[in-house]
This record gives structure tokens, C-alpha cells and sequence, in this order.
């Protein structure tokens, strides 16, 4: 879901200055001290992978400056779309007020283990390691914007036989808002997820993903889009079924 330029949380205050503290305190003995959980080590493998991106874009970025001079087209990087989707972290941390604890131990694991490791990492590779900012900038975008992985290759929301492997995020595909009435599917391919309309579209028509399992009813559908993805779903088939409801 793309980013809404929203009124400032009131927790955004306490949450940033827990982030200072943590970016503040002294790394000596974190390493052997704190073991993370295996959630939390999916979690730093997840943000490593997506900060080494962020820093090798950057890399490619001023390559193509220097080389291509005028020429180049601003294209706008990954990093600059990530950061367009919206930004969860207020919202979910105030349905989940522990997960700040979570998010600061991994952050504060690998800022220890990339200094642990300083000799064998570049030192712009570990100045991204060193602040919050950009781990908070994946986190916050982490809830709310990820895909399941289902197994079969496809992303069956609708087969209750399928398990779900795990999450991945595909920035692009989530700038697709959710509609109960979806006129777009997606199928994994590989680590890759395809996108295709399911009905013909009408010129000027949004295009619209399923971000839940629509079968269930208008309630329940609303219920589990406000508690994992933040909005009171006002898709056509909520507002009609509503309207249904309440006039029967
Ligand atoms: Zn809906």
C-alpha cells in the first residue's frame, strides 16, 4: 500500500527516543549477552539482505553518475520505492507494543555483529549498520506490505490446503491497494511473483490484489484487514454487502 502523508503519531516521540538510546549504548559483550530467537534471526537475515541492497543500488548509483554524466535518466532506485509505501511502524507498534523490544535487540545484534566483523566488511557497508534509520525504514514498511509465500508455487489464499512457507516483500506489487473484489491475481514464480488481470478492465480502473482470503464475510474481511494491514476495507463488494446487511 502506498504511503499516505498522515498526522504525526503522539508515540512516535517515545519511539524514536527508544531508538536513540539503543543507537547510544555500548556495544561491548552484546554478542555474547544476547542470542536472538529464531523469528529474530529471520528478521536480521531479512533486514541484512535488504541493507546490502540499499548500499550496493547506492554503489550502482554513483557508478552510473560519474560514467553517464548528463545522459542517464533519474530513474528512481528500489530504496526510493520502498520508502513510498506506507510507513506502519506507529501503527503497528501500538497493537503490538512488545515488537519494539524485538525490533531494537536484532537491531542492536547486528550493529555488534557488523563491528565484530569490521575488518572483512566495507566501512560504507557498516556506516549503514551503525544508525537506526534504514532498519527502521524496512521495518516500518515490513508489516502490512509483505506477501505470503504459499507452497505450490502459487499464492493460493484461497486453498486452505496450501501452507505457507514464509513472507517476502516485492515493493512494487504492493503498491496494488486490496479490493474484496480483486480484478488482478498472483501467482509465485520461482522467487518471483507475476501479476495478472483476471477480467477485462475498463479504461481508468484501478487494479486491485486480494490481500486476504475474501470467502468470509464482510465483517470478518474488515476485522482482519484493520488488524493486519491498518485500513477499514471500502472496497465496492464491502460497501454493497453492508448496505445488504443492513437493510434485510
Ligand atoms: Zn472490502
Amino acid at each position: 500500500m502506498l504511503g499516505k502523508q498522515g498526522k504525526r503519531d503522539q508515540a512516535k516521540e517515545t519511539i524514536d527516543a527508544r531508538w536513540k538510546t539503543a543507537e547510544s549504548s555500548l556495544m561491548k559483550n552484546v554478542l555474547r549477552s544476547q542470542s536472538l530467537s529464531e523469528s529474530e534471526l529471520e528478521t536480521a537475515r531479512f533486514l541484512s539482505s535488504a541493507i546490502i541492497r540499499c548500499w550496493r543500488e547506492e554503489l550502482d548509483t554513483l557508478g552510473k553518475t560519474t560514467q553517464n554524466a548528463l545522459q542517464a535518466p533519474k530513474l528512481l532506485s528500489k530504496w526510493e520505492n520502498l520508502l513510498t509505501l506506507q510507513n506502519n511502524e506507529a501503527v503497528h507498534l501500538r497493537a503490538h507494543p512488545d515488537s519494539l523490544d524485538t525490533w531494537i535487540r536484532v537491531y542492536t545484534f547486528l550493529r555488534c555483529a557488523v563491528q565484530a566483523a569490521s575488518s572483512a566488511i566495507p566501512s560504507t557497508l557498516a556506516s549503514y549498520f551503525e544508525g537506526s534509520e534504514r532498519i527502521r525504514d524496512v521495518l516500518a514498511r515490513d508489516h502490512g506490505n509483505v506477501f505470503g509465500i504459499w507452497e505450490e508455487g502459487e499464492a493460493m489464499l484461497d486453498d486452505d490446503e496450501s501452507e505457507m512457507l514464509g513472507f517476502a516483500m516485492y515493493i512494487e506489487g504492493s503498491y496494488f491497494n486490496h479490493s474484496c473484489d480483486p480484478n488482478v491475481g498472483k501467482t509465485r514464480r520461482g522467487r518471483a511473483m507475476e501479476f495478472r488481470t483476471t477480467r477485462e478492465i475498463v479504461a481508468g480502473e484501478e487494479l486491485n490484489i486480494n490481500y486476504i482470503d475474501t470467502k468470509a464475510d464482510w465483517k470478518s474481511r474488515r476485522k482482519e484487514l484493520l488488524s493486519g494491514w491498518y485500513f477499514d476495507c471500502k472496497c465496492r463488494r464491502c460497501i454493497d454487502e453492508q448496505a445488504s446487511d443492513i437493510t434485510t
